[in-house]
């Protein structure tokens, strides 16, 4: 069996955390939801995600937490908190019992996510959560609840931030992204042309000879408009779906989408440039 992780928010829905701009808990809850979801979709990560509800004092709430880490079989525990101080207390943090390496890594990584100072791995052996948890634990301290720079570089950053924590967790525990087709960036392989009925190689536009379905995959699942006779797109890059038909990728507002390259419906072409 691989490694697994166990992941719980700070604080609990009746034992409330630090409340400033951000609410600590609620946000915790949010990013340990994400974190979780990156490590067993995105990669092939196995653990488990708690968030503590019935407590109503912080030795119970703290005694609830570390008994449900302590009951899964893991390698290592997180924690995800955030700080509070005065209003111009800024940046990341990680705190240890003896994880000083990756504690390091977690608070750079979070801090270059945030685009925030990194305050760095700080030793806290005295920490309910960090002595009484028995595997290797952290226990991050996101960002500042009480400051307006931070709120904000947490909301416009979320989702980098729990890919950053997902990632220096993969890292540490083993594990690889799994391989999806036909996301936002595919690379262009341009080949000979050798079938006639797509085309083989990018072109810089395209016009379309009937109506033609916009997709939002390479497999043409998910249809999201329609482009009119006579069309003309940007054409991005040629990309194959997983049974190798060709596909143009073009451009839809800030996204990528997928075209056919079938020369039935669309008609290729470069653009003199001069
Ligand atoms: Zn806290």
């Amino acid at each position: 069996m691989g490694k697994q992780f166990v992941i719980s928010s700070g604080h609990g829905d009746k034992v409330a955390g630090a409340i400033g701009i951000l609410n600590e808990h609620d946000e915790a809850k949010r990013v340990v939801n994400r974190v979780y979801d990156i490590l067993t979709k995105e990669y092939n990560g196995v653990g488990f995600k708690y968030h503590e509800t019935t407590a109503t004092t912080q030795n119970q709430n703290l005694s609830n937490i570390v008994s449900f880490h302590n009951g899964k079989t893991r390698d290592l525990d997180v924690s995800i908190h955030f700080n509070s101080a005065t209003p111009a207390a800024t940046g990341t943090e990680c705190l240890y019992y003896d994880a000083l390496t990756l504690s390091a890594k977690m608070s750079a990584a979070m801090a270059s996510a945030l685009g925030i100072v990194d305050r760095g791995a700080k030793e806290r052996k005295e920490l309910y959560f960090l002595r009484n948890t028995n595997k290797p634990a952290i226990l991050l301290e996101v960002c500042f609840v009480t400051s307006e720079k931070d709120a904000v570089a947490y909301r416009n950053n979320f989702e980098d931030l729990c890919q950053a924590i997902a990632k220096v967790i993969a890292g540490h525990l083993g594990y690889s992204q799994k391989k999806v087709v036909g996301v936002s960036k595919p690379v262009s392989k341009p080949k000979k042309e050798t079938k006639d009925t797509y085309y083989g190689k990018i072109y810089d536009q395209l016009v379309s000879l009937i109506d033609v379905g916009v997709y939002a995959d390479v497999g043409f699942k998910k249809e999201l408009k329609r482009y009119k006779k006579d069309t003309k797109i940007n054409i991005e890059a040629l990309v194959y779906s997983k049974s190798g038909v060709p596909r143009f990728l073009v451009k839809e507002k800030d996204t990528f989408a997928f075209v056919t390259a079938n020369r039935k419906y669309v008609k290729a072409y470069t653009v003199d440039k001069k």
